[in-house]
């Protein structure tokens, strides 16, 4: 490393320590909180949650560390791809209260509006989403298209300087606390179904815009359905051209996919060290079929992580195409190790409140944890696409 790019971790370093120490990660009463979720952050504090996110976030903004491979003029700090990875990981190992709740603004939205955006609208969007002002969300599924993304039959139809939406989405995460969303809308019925559809940015408080919160297994309401009535979008807001909605979300969805793991992901330094304690006082982790267990799961968040890392090495020359695919697959194995060792240390513990701390917590993550395996597109379509796109298998 150069003298400049020791100097830039130094004092991200120095920056990250303050945060932690203004936003503690604390319960109401001021003691350790032992919330952990695996999918969203919600209920009784989430106005709370949300704040605080919103508030760290800018601060990482101000410091130059919101957003590190991103162009200056949008508020990136423009390091290269070495610099930039160690800066996340570096962020990534502090316990910082969680952005869960931005994820989707950073990691899905931004990206199409960085490659499909004007400058206008990269300059209207990118500063405020990295900044916490805004929070983004995605209107991409329907209670007819899931999976069979394509098949949206949200409607725009353009009247003067307008556009204007009509339809339903679903199971739109943060859709109720979002100031804007990604939406994929029809807006040529009679083109083939993959280049009918633009991508708008909607004002979430725009008239016509209905957002209802669905209960989930977890207890949390963290998503919605949200209809869209002769919602008036302005052209300007039109991301990419018309009928090319189906790029702009590929873009977005690649991003997800890729994304789902990293910062602010579910497999927070949080969550592992939760793990670690109830390993430790089960024996120590002393009992050999445990330490195989054990193993077992940090080899799934290993290479997790490694293959995040290595997401845009050489090594994936060939298939670049569905390496989003292969992390979030990777990423769901090591969920899928965490939580079932989890649950099984823990036995009945898990799901019946005794007021001890790291048990009773693990609930909210457990029953998160399959809801990953749809969310970003499910386990059978991410293997189709390895299978199809990557290995180039026949159908
Ligand atoms: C936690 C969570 C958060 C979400 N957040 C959002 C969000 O913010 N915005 C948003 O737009 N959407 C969101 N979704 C929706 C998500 O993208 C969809 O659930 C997902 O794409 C699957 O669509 P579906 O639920 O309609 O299932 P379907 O598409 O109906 O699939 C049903 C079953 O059939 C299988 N299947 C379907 N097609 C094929 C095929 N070609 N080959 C093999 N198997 C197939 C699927 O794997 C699945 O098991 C979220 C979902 C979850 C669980």
């Amino acid at each position: 490393m150069t003298t400049a790019e020791v100097d830039v971790l130094a004092g991200a370093e120095a920056v990250l320590r303050k945060i932690c120490a203004e936003f503690p990660i604390a319960g109401g009463d001021g003691s350790e909180s032992d919330r952990i979720a695996a999918v969203e952050e919600s209920g009784a504090d989430e106005a709370q949650v949300l704040a605080i996110a919103r508030q760290v976030q800018s601060r990482l903004f101000d410091a130059g560390l919101a957003w590190p491979d991103g162009p200056a003029e949008y508020g990136g700090r423009e390091l290269d791809e070495d610099d930039a990875n160690r800066l996340e990981s570096l962020i990534d190992s502090f316990d910082l209260p969680t952005r869960h709740n931005l994820f989707v603004g950073l990691h899905i939205v931004a990206p199409a509006i960085l490659e499909y955006g004007t400058p206008e609208q990269r300059q209207r969007y990118l500063p405020a989403l990295f900044r916490g002002d805004q929070v983004g969300c995605q209107l991409f599924s329907e209670p007819g298209a899931g999976s069979d993304l394509a098949g949206v039959s949200t409607k725009a139809v353009r009247e003067g300087d307008d556009w204007v939406i009509t339809g339903q989405k679903v199971w739109t995460s943060h859709g109720h606390v979002a100031d804007l969303g990604e939406a994929l809308v029809r807006t040529d019925p009679t083109a083939p179904k993959h280049s009918g559809m633009t991508m708008f940015m909607v004002d979430m408080h725009a008239p016509g815009v209905t957002v209802r919160p669905l209960r989930q297994i977890t207890g949390g309401a963290a998503f919605n359905e949200v209809f869209l009535d002769e919602v008036r979008v302005p052209d300007s807001a039109r991301i990419g051209a018309p009928g090319e909605g189906w790029r702009v979300a590929l873009t977005s969805l690649s991003s997800e996919r890729g994304s789902m793991g990293g910062a602010g992901g579910p497999l927070s330094p949080t969550v592992l060290n939760r793990l670690a304690g109830l390993i430790e006082q089960q024996d120590g982790g002393g009992d050999p079929f445990l330490r195989v267990r054990v193993a077992q799961t940090v080899g799934a968040v290993l290479a997790m992580r490694a293959a995040m890392d290595r997401a845009d090495d050489e090594w994936l020359d060939g298939i670049a195409e569905v390496s989003g695919s292969v992390q979030k697959m990777l990423m769901t194995r090591a969920l899928d190790e965490v939580s079932t060792l989890a649950a099984d240390l823990l036995g009945h513990r898990a799901f019946v409140d005794t007021g001890v701390f790291n048990t009773h917590a693990w609930s909210e993550f457990i029953l998160g944890v399959p809801g990953l395996h749809l969310a970003g597109g499910t386990d059978e379509i991410q293997r189709g696409l390895i299978a199809n796109r990557g290995l180039r298998l026949p159908r």
